[in-house]
């Protein structure tokens, strides 16, 4: 992830971003790209390989039992995923079918042929009561499987401190191939270095949190770098540097205080892709817009640390964006703002009244107030979701009208081992590559022209639910960015704290049915919120103080008593204590600022302390 903001003292990192279009051929860059995402998964593979040898190097009787009854486990959740894709387990979930299989169960005791000939091949439904059972053994035997994992780990590690020769060995071993992947890639340096640098952040985070590396798609898109490890003066990359060139505009045009006027910032810029025999630079050309608005622009006295184009897909086109990593001076305008106060902010999503999604409320201690998405924008988010599913329905159709004609035609032999797994396609990518690759047997005429028509469809419609996404999410990140510097009048922002993965994580099969928040979840995107506020701050010099998030929103803000409420269906409260009545979000925003602001040294976490009443509340 670019845009991340690292400080130095009195200086700050800063990601620029600036609209963009590739001029002339895009070949040696899409070879780049492709290449780049080669060593990515080049870099995978590895990883795996050593993460499974060093695996195998500290494995113990403990590993081996968890590894089988993580098996176990798996095999289970398999089941009940399988039970809750069955049409049959919908009805049940509607109570419908459970007086049918019992019927069927009483019918059988009966034992008369006619009866068996006729719920016997139906019988697998009996099999659906069973359901509640499977998600039950799956939480044991997750528990258990807590509790054996801990146990595991704690001997492996012993066994890891007596190899230490070995794990070295490993390490070396690793470190060549990674070096020797890099070496035949073919990648101008600069990019087989940033794919490496990825590489290591990405395998240790992995490492941390237990999970693998994984190989990516290729697309189209990608990312073309270049870095400096001295830096490069802004200035001069409007000179003749070799590997970033910006063709100079008239950089008065920023400073006009007339918007037109500051508009006029195209330009053109090359990126170094790689070099040629005499060793000099191969270039991608950019038309290349270099925003002038306020706060937007290149800060001429900072410094570059890289500069690379992002190229991503949208719909069937690509969009693309130069992003320069700025380290510069906090300028003295920022420095000499006046800033009072803290304000906290309460970070979550909760539809009102009117259809708008609320992601966050903000108090300073005398005012309060939330940003809310508005519904024509939520509106616009769920019309994204139902191209996506209009689109998953005409998928079907197509494959149901393919899977018919295999059916009826088994010897179009192309046709038959093209599809072998037709049952598993879940996209149209696979029925696009058969379409590209459409050999006609003479006899699928009408067949090819039904499934053109919906190439066809599916095309529209696709670039319609990517563009629409794409401009939504514009415009709430827009809307996010204004929120956050709407923060700059405080001097402090305080946020509790937040485990992305945790908000990502789907639920597990045995957790039950997942709820529609998934989808409002993914509107309201939290994360770009956070991120906008935290850049906000850190650019600007405003202190940003994340709180530990126990007991923010159960605790009053008044009396610092517990409360219990539902937090779906309460919106306001009234304190069992105090008697105030409030907004739980409000409340919450009201507990983080006030842990923010409490006296330095103070480590009791407000919500440890217990007022007086509490005590008897709870016997
Ligand atoms: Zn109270």
């Amino acid at each position: 992830m670019f845009g991340r903001k690292r400080d130095t003292a009195g200086a700050t990192i800063r990601a620029y971003e600036f609209g963009t279009r590739p001029v002339g051929d895009m070949a040696l860059a899409s070879q780049q790209l492709y290449r780049r995402h080669q060593l990515w998964n080049q870099f995978v593979e590895i990883e795996r390989d050593t993460r499974a040898k060093y695996r195998a190097l500290v494995a113990t009787e403990s590993t081996q039992r968890v590894a089988a009854l993580h098996e176990q486990l798996e095999e289970l959740r398999q089941q009940i995923r399988l039970h809750k894709k069955s049409a049959a387990y919908e009805h049940v979930l509607h109570g419908k079918l459970r007086s049918l299989v019992e019927a069927m169960q009483s019918a059988l005791a009966d034992r008369s042929p006619e009866t068996v000939a006729i719920v016997k091949p139906r019988l697998y439904f009996a099999d659906i009561v069973s359901y509640d059972g499977l998600r039950e053994r799956a939480k044991q035997l997750r528990q258990a499987l807590g509790v054996m994992r801990a146990e595991a780990k704690a001997e492996s590690r012993a066994k890891a401190e007596q190899l230490k020769a070995e794990r070295e060995q490993l390490e070396r071993e690793r470190t060549d191939r990674v070096k020797a992947a890099m070496a035949a890639s073919n990648l101008y340096w600069c990019n087989s270095d940033d794919v490496r640098a990825s590489y290591e952040v990405a395998r240790k985070r992995a490492m941390r949190e237990g999970t693998e590396l994984h190989f990516h798609r290729f697309d189209g898109g990608g990312k073309l770098s270049v870095r400096y490890q001295q830096g490069l003066p802004v200035a001069a990359a409007f000179g003749t540097d070799t590997r970033l060139q910006i063709d100079p505009i008239d950089f008065s045009i920023w400073e006009s205080a007339d918007r037109a006027v500051r508009r006029r910032c195209w330009t053109k810029a090359r990126l170094r892709i790689g070099s040629n025999d005499q060793r000099q630079p191969v270039w991608l050309t950019l038309d290349c817009w270099l925003d002038g608005r306020p706060g937007r622009h290149l800060p001429m006295e900072g410094t570059i640390r890289a500069a690379a184009v992002i190229r991503r897909r949208v719909g069937t086109g690509f969009t693309h964006r130069l992003v320069l990593t700025v380290e510069a001076p906090l300028e003295r305008r920022d420095l000499a703002v006046e800033r009072h106060g803290t304000v906290g902010l309460d970070v979550g999503w909760r539809l009102t009244a009117d259809n708008g999604l609320r992601v966050a409320y903000w108090s300073d201690g005398t005012a309060q107030g939330a940003l809310t998405l508005p519904a024509n924008m939520v509106g616009l988010f769920e019309k994204v979701h139902d191209l996506q599913s209009i689109r998953g329905q005409h998928f079907n159709a197509a494959v149901e009208r393919l899977q018919g004609y295999l059916e009826e035609h088994p010897g179009a032999m192309w046709l038959q081992e093209q599809c072998r797994y037709i049952a598993q396609w879940r996209s149209p990518g696979r029925l696009i590559v058969l379409l590209r690759d459409w050999q006609s047997d003479g006899t699928d005429g009408e067949l090819l022209e039904h499934l053109q028509a919906w190439r066809k469809k599916e095309d529209h419609l696709y670039s319609w639910q990517a563009n629409l996404l794409d401009q939504t999410a514009a415009h709430r990140r827009e809307l996010y960015r204004i929120f956050a510097a709407s923060l700059g009048r405080y001097a402090r922002v305080a946020i509790e704290e937040f485990d992305l993965r945790k908000v990502l994580q789907k639920p597990r099969p045995e957790d039950g049915a997942e709820t529609p928040d998934g989808h409002m979840r993914t509107i309201a995107a939290v994360s770009v919120l956070r991120s906008a506020i935290e850049n906000y701050c850190r650019r600007e010099g405003v202190e940003f103080v994340v709180v530990p998030s126990s007991g923010t929103t159960r605790r009053c803000h008044v009396c610092q008593s517990e409360q219990q409420f539902d937090q779906r269906s309460d919106l306001v409260h009234r304190c069992t204590t105090c008697g105030e009545t409030w907004d739980q979000d409000y409340n919450a925003a009201e507990n983080i600022r006030q842990f923010a602001d409490r006296p330095a040294g103070d480590t009791i976490l407000p919500s440890a302390k217990i007022s007086p009443e509490a005590p008897e509340a709870r016997v």
